[in-house]
């Protein structure tokens, strides 16, 4: 690396900044920080697998529960060739005040694999997944730690994981993953419910802002599971999606991208490149762009100090986890840029996985009506929270997230006490 290049923000400190903002904001005790900051279980593994050519490679993984305060740990898997221990921390962090704000009986968990998945072949890449799923068999389970979809993890994925946990217990248990494929016990409505959280949440700031949804102006920074979905809910209401991005290319149109083609061309190809009538930009002038609304959907970093101040949205929507730095936030304040946090704008995701994971606890299956409607209700509700302490407490929508979050968090442990 050159000397001069910029440090990237370390994932992990910025979720303990954040925690001590709210902490303080809630004035906490000392006692029930330590109880509730750090996390309560981590483990790293190795994993070796049978490369196509035979040879055998090894890759480091983790799991890391932070929380079962509120209930069991919760938290996707990602493969990613970034994944460090320390963001898989930040990542489990986000997730206990993610569930606490939503109110659904879970704490935090995540779990991710350093690799590369789209270099590895569809053998290797269900090799990596069981081997593993079996080394972090001793933590999971669907009364201990559930673990999901996360980037570059897929339902098929999630179908492995909980085969190889099922043929070591020797029966199938389909609580113990969530986000698979319907025919094995997964949820109507699972796939699309992060993007579908993000899009309740972003129609409810526009009715605070009195932003009129019809015309308003939306660009997507990675066009995923969550991104992706969530443009297409916002060109159904008749937003104007003008710009997306993926890891290779962004791309933008004026009048509007055609969000369904485009859906179909990315499946498709693989690639938002190529796509007719759209022009070329960078991805710093993709984060600049004129519009009324920005849907940062990739990875963390994404907005920082550097480029915050280009911004021009009125609302930024994060459907990824921790895309905005705490010093990007401040610029926000300052530019007036209301800010849907994290842990309540893609909390979709986890709230469906409890539908989905009580339903295959039940062995009773809902219509997908019904879980759009439950999760519509919990996203208005949280939404709505969220926005009092905004506006009670005269802090910005980060802070009051976390005074939400970490405030049911600590309410738990104080209720539960200390072993002693
Ligand atoms: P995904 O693998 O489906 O999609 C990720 C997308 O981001 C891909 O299109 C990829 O090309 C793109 N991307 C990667 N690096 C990029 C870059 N530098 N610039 C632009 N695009 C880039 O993953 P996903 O599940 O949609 O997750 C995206 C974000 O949403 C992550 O932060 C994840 O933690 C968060 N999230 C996902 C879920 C879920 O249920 N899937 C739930 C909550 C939060």
């Amino acid at each position: 690396m050159l000397a001069t290049a910029v440090l990237e923000k370390n994932a992990y400190e910025v979720a303990l900044e954040n925690f001590d903002l709210a902490a303080n904001a809630l004035e906490l005790d000392d006692n029930l920080r330590s109880m509730i900051k750090y996390p309560e279980r981590i483990l790293s593994v190795s994993v070796p697998v049978r490369m196509d050519s035979g040879k055998v490679v090894r890759f480091e993984g983790y799991r890391v529960q932070h929380s079962t305060m509120r209930g069991p740990a919760k938290g996707g898997i990602r493969f990613h060739p970034n994944v460090t221990i320390d963001e898989v921390k930040a990542l489990a962090t986000w997730m206990t005040w993610k569930c606490a704000v939503v109110n659904i009986p879970f704490g935090g968990g995540k779990g991710g694999v350093t690799c590369n998945p789209k270099a590895l072949s569809m053998g290797e890449l269900e090799r990596l997944s069981r081997r593993y799923a079996s080394s972090i068999l001793p933590l999971i389970g669907p009364e201990k730690d559930i673990p999901a979809p996360d980037v570059y993890t897929t339902p098929q994925i999630m179908a492995w994981i909980m085969d190889t946990y099922s043929m070591n217990k020797g029966y199938p248990v389909s609580g113990v993953v969530t986000g698979k494929p319907i025919s094995l016990g997964g949820s109507l409505g699972r796939n699309e419910a992060t993007g579908r959280g993000v899009y309740y949440t972003v129609l409810s700031s526009c009715a605070h802002l009195g932003i009129p949804v019809k015309g308003a102006r939306v660009v997507v920074q990675g066009f995923g599971n969550a991104g992706s979905i969530a443009a297409h809910l916002l060109d159904s209401a008749q937003a104007r999606v003008i710009g997306a991005s993926d890891s290779g290319i962004a791309i933008y149109n004026r009048l509007g991208l055609d969000i369904p083609k485009l859906m179909m061309h990315k499946e498709r190809t693989g690639s938002l490149r190529n796509f007719p009538g759209a022009e070329v930009i960078t991805p710093e002038e993709l984060l600049a762009l004129d519009c009324e609304i920005l849907v940062p959907a990739a990875l963390e970093n994404a907005v920082t100090e550097e480029n915050a101040g280009a911004v021009s949205a009125k609302i930024v929507a994060e459907a990824a986890n921790g895309p905005v730095t705490p010093e990007a936030d401040r610029i926000f304040d300052q530019k007036g840029i209301f800010l849907i946090p994290d842990i309540l704008c893609n909390a979709g995701g986890v709230t469906v996985s409890y539908f989905e994971w009580v339903q295959d606890e039940q062995h009773l299956f809902w219509e997908a009506q019904d879980v759009y409607n439950r999760l519509e209700r919990v996203m208005n509700t949280s939404f709505a929270e969220v926005l009092k302490i905004h506006l009670d407490r005269k802090v910005n929508m980060r802070l009051a997230a976390n005074m939400l979050g970490i405030g049911r968090v600590a309410e738990a442990a104080r209720i539960r006490g200390l072993y002693p």
